[in-house]
């Protein structure tokens, strides 16, 4: 059987993934995300409306027309997890394929949520839930199966096309995880199975996105300790604390609402992005926040909020806010910006648990944030975090687990693939030979 994998986006960049495996006549894609990036640095573009030409010109969606080459049917669309540089271009491309949307619970209530907020094009595609450990049939020969893993947002699976010729397993996003806080550890059981039974692992896509970082990636586990120092610090302080994450990290959130009221004080999500990530792992039954855990999203509410936080006392209240990156019209900038009615003082504490996403816009608007926040007085804790991606080690454990034939590096630049193809070649892969090092719109034949 011919097996041919089209690299499609998120080969030059840290952002809109897309990879489509054909083996024979079926085809099976890998992600549609979308690269915020390129949209942020427009003033006050709104995608919702926009057509998918200009967002591929835009270098801001894969472009997919590299899709016609491929002589096959698209058989599903998997997104792996909710990260919008792997589910934001869905709104955008998947009405183009008589193919079903196939993700964990998770995942898929995300997808849902960007198809509801699409003003464009209307797409109908069957959206199917799959949870990991369970397997799908594609077309006669093909056998599709989500294999557990471990990242900075709940649902992430590793989707594992089995084909005659071997496994293809697409390894985006994943840090190895054996305590995770909400959800399962990563099933490096099932990888070991995989690389051992059958055929093996033919072809392995792997998360470079820390590859030049040595060592290993800690656990969640880890991080939520060093929130937990950070917090019981502050409990005396009786002024203002505020605290921002990734809206998408549940796991974190989780914590950040434990340890305020172990400290004596109400957590309250704001932003409509907290509102939309909480409220959709509540509706899935991923967590149990309690009915008195307030989420806020809409301008007049968020309003209330701050002027309840302010009548009753800032030193009653934990607020956790988006704006982690610095992100112009988040939370937590207009509260740098003083364009909340949140009254930040000399002394008053913000926590980042999160750290800067390593791009030049982001890095930009963060250090812009956080000027902003000191202007007014604010201390600031920086870096409370651990990053869902696997270093070099992890990478090296990988190779031993699945043993591949192939490798194919993804989810980075030229640069940032350097410190995976050194790796890889010292375990005895060759660059051109069966490690493809590759760009953005590309085919590579596997198998003839
Ligand atoms: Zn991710």
């Amino acid at each position: 059987m011919e097996i041919e994998i089209a690299t499609i986006g998120g080969y030059e960049e840290v952002g809109r993934q897309m990879t489509a495996v054909r083996a024979g006549d079926d085809i099976v894609v890998f992600d549609m995300g979308l690269n915020l990036s390129k949209v942020l640095i427009h003033d006050n573009i709104q995608t919702e409306g926009m057509h998918s030409l200009d967002l591929i010109d835009m270098g801001a969606i894969p472009d997919d027309r590299i899709m016609n080459d491929l002589d096959g049917d698209v058989r599903a669309i998997v997104p792996t997890h909710g990260h919008l540089d792997h589910i934001g271009a869905i709104s955008k491309l998947a009405h183009r394929y008589d193919a079903p949307i196939v993700a964990s619970p998770y995942t898929l209530e995300l997808v849902k949520g960007q198809i509801e907020g699409e003003q464009k094009f209307n797409v109908n595609n069957d959206l199917v839930e799959m949870e990991a450990g369970e397997t799908m049939d594609i077309g006669d020969d093909v056998e599709l199966e989500f294999v557990n893993v471990t990242h900075s947002v709940i649902g992430a699976i590793n989707p594992v096309l089995h084909t005659p010729e071997g496994a293809v397993v697409y390894g985006l996003d994943k840090r190895i995880d054996h305590d995770p806080v909400i959800g399962d550890p990563i099933d490096m059981e099932r990888f070991r199975e995989i690389g051992r039974e059958g055929d093996g692992v033919l072809c392995y896509v792997e998360d470079c996105t820390n590859a030049n970082r040595k060592g290993r990636t800690p656990s969640e586990s880890v991080a939520r300790s060093e929130l937990k120092d950070v917090m019981q610090s502050m409990e005396d302080y009786d002024g203002g604390i505020v605290a921002t994450t990734f809206a998408s990290h549940i796991a974190r959130v989780k914590s950040l609402v434990e340890f305020a009221r172990d400290i004596g004080r109400e957590p309250i999500l704001l932003g409509r992005s907290m509102e939309q990530y909480s409220g959709a792992a509540e509706r899935i039954g991923a967590v149990s926040f309690t009915n008195d855990l307030g989420m806020f999203g809409h301008r007049k509410s968020v309003d209330r909020a701050f002027e309840r936080i302010m009548n009753e006392g800032k030193e009653n209240f934990l607020p956790i806010v988006t704006g982690h990156q610095g992100e112009p019209r988040a939370m937590l900038t207009r509260m740098g910006r003083g364009e909340t009615t949140y009254d930040l003082e000399e002394g008053d504490k913000v926590i980042f648990s999160a750290g800067i996403i390593p791009e030049p816009t982001n890095e930009g608007q963060r250090y812009q944030s956080e000027q902003l926040l000191r202007m007014q007085g604010a201390r600031i804790y920086d870096d409370v975090h651990v990053s869902g991606h696997l270093r070099q080690e992890g990478h090296y454990q990988m190779l031993d687990t699945l043993q591949p034939d192939h490798l194919i590096p993804a989810h980075q630049n030229m640069e940032g693939f350097s410190g995976y193809v050194s790796l890889a070649e010292s375990q005895g892969y060759e660059v051109g030979h069966d490690l493809h090092v590759t760009q953005n719109g590309n085919t590579i034949q596997i198998v003839e």
